[in-house]
């Protein structure tokens, strides 16, 4: 089985994330999110999004409600995706525009941590960038909630107009992607192999997606109509968990409709 790794782009409107010289955060993390996703699938890892539309996953109108349940989907899907690695991806924000810089965020620290920050330092210290280092941070949701480890990236200052510039540019991007892959794959144990350049990228193998067949039954009935709360029933419907009466009895009425 291959690897598998989350990938989450942090925020998602309604929640922006911070914006600044042209720039919103959630936006560019989706787009760097892909790029390093790309390089993983050059590699055999399997990788999941936590988010691929510039939309939260909660649609609360409230936005501390939105907020919260937004994480805690992300942290879910992590774990249902059984996944080996969770990266989110985020830019940092000062008040000050001279702020600036790369750093690791992670829950506690260890030897995949530091081999992740590996090989962005080295990338940070060919480009000038200032490495901030590695920190703990125990109050972050995606950094706590899932099972495997996990790290938030915070992807230089939004805030600072010279790396708002790079976070703009295509050509540093791909190779920021490059070493973040990098230190992802050295985080999981597989093998970093340079893109050759000049040499069109090598189509990744398609990975069987790893379908859980109770899941794959409670989106189709989503489709049809039958199921209304795919929330409570993911979480539910597995064993060694209870159904409640009224959503079994919710769930019947729909079905029974359904066959008419
Ligand atoms: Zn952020």
């Amino acid at each position: 089985m291959s690897v598998i790794v989350e990938i989450d782009p942090g925020h998602g409107l309604p929640d922006p994330g911070a914006c600044g010289n042209g720039l919103q955060e959630h936006e560019r993390a989706l787009v760097l999110g892909r790029m390093v996703g790309k390089v993983l699938t050059r590699h055999g890892v399997t990788v999941f999004f936590t988010r691929t539309s510039e939309k939260s996953l909660s649609t609360a109108t409230n936005l501390k409600q939105n907020k919260n349940q937004d994480l805690a989907k992300r942290v879910a899907l992590s774990r249902e995706h059984g996944a080996h690695f969770f990266l989110s991806l985020h830019m940092n924000s000062s008040g000050n525009p001279q702020s600036n810089g790369y750093e690791t965020l992670c829950y506690s620290m260890n030897g995949q941590i530091d081999a992740l920050h590996q090989p962005i330092k080295a990338f940070l210290q060919k480009k000038g960038i200032r490495d901030r280092g590695i920190k703990t941070r125990g109050d972050l949701a995606v950094l706590k909630g899932p099972k495997c480890k996990a790290a938030l990236l915070e992807c230089l200052f939004i805030s600072n107009p010279k790396e708002a510039a790079l976070m703009k540019d295509q050509a540093f991007l791909l190779e920021f992607a490059e070493a973040i892959a990098q230190g992802v794959l050295a985080a999981v144990g597989v093998k970093y192999v340079p893109a050759k350049a000049g040499t069109p990228t090598p189509q990744p193998k398609p990975q069987p997606v790893p379908i859980d067949p109770t899941v794959a039954a409670i989106e189709k009935l989503v489709r049809v109509g039958i199921i209304n709360s795919p929330d409570y029933w993911l979480q539910n419907a597995k064993p060694g968990h209870k159904a409640d009466g009224q959503y079994t009895a919710f769930l019947l009425q729909n079905m029974a409709k359904a066959v008419g």
